[in-house]
């Protein structure tokens, strides 16, 4: 090989123990075509591992002999585009994960491992490839591969006339419906007729029907069999030649089953019409910039979004549409599809991994224009971006809790950049981030102060002090207030919702005499009880035993439960007003696929007159009937040594008191607290976002918190906690000699629960406001502490935690 212009491939690959991010050069075998973007198989040591081409390089000469060549190229054409690339380097240096972590985490799992590889026939044509085809609708990687072929099937892919798909084994295997097509000339029909025995009654139908159809017309067998020509009759009619089976490749579709009534724009009142506007003008005119949609829940805050895509696609360009979390998606995907259709895929993590493939397809094939996902939608691989939506952008699903952590708000921003379009942020509560930036004028703050629909008010508030309560009644998760107001409903038809944000069915055991508490043996937290299972449980770690009858400890039988889960609750409500229908909704309750939408329809066709659960109940559900919503504990998250726990239970309370009264009928809200005189729950009660913010921001200004200061969190883990503790304060030492006097440097402390699997945790916080080399820092401790990670140290750093 002497070639001047050889070039060498830029591979990055999939070893994590090497934790590196530096490409490695391989070869290029002159019958592979290689582009960049493209994932690869090369050999790396002794192993095969998989690898993202980045680029290419010219080859040093003379060649190093120990350059390997790429074993084998694994797609057709490349699976991240030049966007997306870049889009995965701003995520690697601001979460510090490694950059094939960002690469795979843009992509649908199917085609990161343990997938197989089959070309599929979208067109019927004259060609000797296609003609492999013919019979079925497939042709194995190997195969082509094994033939040859790769590189007409790549030019066939460029004319759409192959496809390449990933599945996963055999389970998530395409599907397809067989369809008949006729294969006689209907001038023959006569001809054909006559050469019939007699008595063919029913292939002389068959026939006029065939020759009836429209040239090329497909029909479903389904159909057939409808239209009562039986298998065996279609069966016969191909062996004579007048029909041909064909198999049409389906996509699986979660919302197939579901009749969706189609709906139109609602004439928008003058607040949404402004809203709408200020966000079309950008988009018309090709502008990036971030507003910040505050609208108080119901106020219409989705039907601007409808119709600001509405616009987008009318110009021809795609939409995003990010939503918090599963449970959500279901509404929110309908009301999509019911004003767009087909347009719209929808991407969320209550998908099989099959049907995400396909809908993430339908995008990249520009079959859809519109995406309806939860936070990794974000890297959903659309062009021409119009507009980018992140509703309830203060949702905490937003940020990725494991590497890379990232947050979608900031990798909107960079699309939104990227494609020059408007990135729209909505909520009823925004952060206190996003608000001090709307304050500032970096993002365009829009209002809609009041509820859309004429009827619907915003729902009283009343606060029980649950310490006068407990006196009277012990044991009772349920003020005499509450009570009276689920019976109240009760009789007149209408739905409650009841928010307690604890699973289980109590989140501790103890012994009455002794004090002792029923620990994990894998970490340092107590075990919950689950009635359904009759287990004690790890919420950390998932371990689980029996219950104990008598004390571990001191042997006595004085095991008492404490602290109600939402478990304990349906069982009170069950003994309190036993003539209602409880549903509830929670971790444990939806685990199965489709479980979140089979409750909610469920509470929608009003099945159950009480929705009970945690926290995932809380946003987003519009139901009209509902007019009582009920806080069993306001306290849960208010009590969390977090500096955002006053926000979080703000966001909470107002978003679960959002569900009440969206219909004509008015709305009421209890919140039961320990707390009744805290700030954030007198605010909560007044639904008054403004002085919230303007409160807790002098609270963050007088404790060096966010959005006053940047924060990063390093964690360090290990599994004997000497060594975590020991590199925790080695780190500390090379941070404080390297951040400038203004930053603030807190800890080393060992992690909120010491003991995770165990693991020991210990972290820093940085607080900062100008810090220009600390990225560099932080690079270089991971690049430093290489070899400490090998012996089983592990240091994961979260930007803004
Ligand atoms: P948000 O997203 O702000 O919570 P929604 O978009 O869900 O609010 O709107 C709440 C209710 O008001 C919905 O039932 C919606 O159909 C209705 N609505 C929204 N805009 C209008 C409007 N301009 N006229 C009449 N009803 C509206
Ligand atoms: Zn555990």
């Amino acid at each position: 090989m002497e070639a001047e212009e050889m070039k060498l491939a830029q591979v990055i690959v999939d070893v994590p123990a090497m934790q590196t991010d530096q490409p490695f050069s391989y070869l290029i075998p002159p019958q592979l075509a290689v582009e960049v973007g493209m994932r690869v198989e090369v050999g790396f040591g002794p192993r095969h591992v998989q690898g993202f081409v980045i680029g290419f390089e010219t080859a040093p000469e003379p060649l190093p002999d120990n350059l390997k060549p790429l074993i084998r190229v694994l797609d057709l054409a490349p699976v991240l585009n030049q966007e997306l690339l870049a889009l995965a380097d701003y995520m690697k240096a601001t979460t510090f994960a490694f950059k094939v972590t960002c690469l795979q985490t843009m992509l649908p799992s199917v085609m990161k491992a343990n997938y197989q590889k089959s070309f599929y026939l979208l067109k019927e044509v004259d060609t000797v490839q296609a003609n492999y085809f013919a019979g079925g609708s497939s042709l194995d990687w190997e195969d082509a591969e094994a033939q040859g072929w790769l590189k007409e099937l790549a030019a066939l892919r460029e004319q759409g006339i192959v496809e390449l798909r990933y599945e996963v084994h055999t389970k998530n295997k395409v599907k397809t419906e067989r369809y008949i097509k006729r294969t006689f000339s209907p001038a023959k029909l006569a001809e054909l007729k006559a050469g019939l025995r007699k008595n063919s009654y029913k292939q002389e139908q068959l026939l006029d029907y065939l020759a009836a159809l429209a040239e090329e017309k497909l029909v479903a067998v389904k159909e057939m069999k409808a239209e009562d020509f039986s298998l065996a009759n279609l069966n016969q009619a191909e062996a004579k030649g007048w029909l041909t089976f064909v198999a049409v490749e389906k996509y699986r579709d979660p919302y197939a089953e579901r009749e969706i009534q189609q709906t139109a724009a609602l004439e928008l009142n003058p607040e949404q019409q402004a809203a709408y506007e200020a966000i079309s003008q950008k988009n018309i005119a090709g502008e990036h910039q971030v507003f910040l949609l505050e609208g108080v829940t119901g106020s219409g805050k989705t039907e601007v979004y409808l119709q600001v895509i509405q616009d987008v696609l009318a110009k021809g360009q795609t939409a995003m549409m990010l939503v918090p979390e599963i449970s959500l998606t279901p509404q929110m995907a309908i009301r999509f599809k019911a004003r767009f259709g087909s347009e719209v895929a929808v991407l969320h993590s209550g998908l099989s991994q099959g049907e995400k493939y396909d809908e993430w397809r339908k995008l990249e094939r520009g079959e859809a224009h519109v995406v309806v996902g939860a936070r990794s939608a974000i890297f959903a691989p659309l062009e021409n971006l119009g507009v980018i939506i992140i509703d309830e952008e203060h949702e905490t699903s937003y940020k990725q809790e494991e590497s890379p952590r990232y947050h979608a708000r900031d990798l909107a921003i960079w699309r939104g950049k990227y494609h020059h379009c408007p990135v729209v942020l909505g909520s009823a509560t925004p952060s206190l981030e996003s608000r001090a930036r709307g304050q500032k004028g970096v993002y365009q703050l829009l209002h809609l102060t009041e509820r859309a629909n004429s009827q619907a008010k915003l729902p009283t508030v009343e606060i029980v002090d649950m310490r006068e309560e407990m006196q009277r009644r012990l044991n009772s998760s349920f003020s005499e207030s509450l009570e009276e107001k689920l019976r109240n409903r009760l009789a007149k038809g209408e739905q409650s919702v009841l928010l307690l944000n604890r699973r289980g069915y109590s989140s501790f055991v103890m012994c009455r005499d002794c004090g002792f508490v029923l620990p994990c043996p894998n970490c340092d937290i107590s075990l919950t009880l689950h009635m359904d299972t009759k287990t004690m449980r790890c919420h950390y770690c998932g371990h689980e035993e029996g219950i104990p009858h008598r004390c571990p400890n001191c042997g006595k039988d004085k095991i008492r439960y404490f602290g109600t889960g939402t478990e304990k609750v349906q069982e009170e409500l069950e003994q309190l007003i036993p003539e209602a229908r409880v549903l509830r909704m929670d971790v444990d309750t939806t685990r199965r696929k489709g479980a979140h939408e089979k409750i909610l329809t469920a509470f929608g066709e009003k099945e159950a007159d009480i929705l009970l659960g945690t926290q995932m109940i809380a946003k987003g559900l519009d139901f009209p009937n509902v007019t009582l919503v009920g806080v069993l504990n306001a306290d849960t998250a208010l009590n969390l040594p977090d500096f955002r726990s006053s926000e979080r239970t703000f966001q909470l309370l107002t978003q679960v008191s959002g569900r009440a009264g969206r219909g004509e009928k008015a709305g009421e809200v209890v919140i039961q607290t320990f707390n009744p005189e805290h700030y954030t729950i007198k605010l909560a009660q007044h639904h008054d976002y403004e002085n919230f913010y303007h409160q807790e921001m002098r609270i963050r200004h007088q404790t060096d918190y966010p959005p006053y200061y940047y924060t990063v969190k390093v964690t360090v883990s290990h599994q004997e906690e000497m060594k975590a503790a020991q590199k925790a304060f080695q780190l500390a030492e090379q941070l404080r000699q390297q951040l400038s006097p203004q930053s603030i440097l807190l800890g080393p402390t060992p992690g909120a629960i010491l003991r995770i699997k165990n693991r020991y945790y210990y972290q820093l916080i940085i607080k900062y406001k100008h810090e220009p080399n600390l990225q560099g820092t932080l690079e270089e401790i991971l690049q430093v502490s290489q070899k400490d990670q090998r012996q089983g140290l592990l240091i994961a750093i979260d930007n803004e935690p």
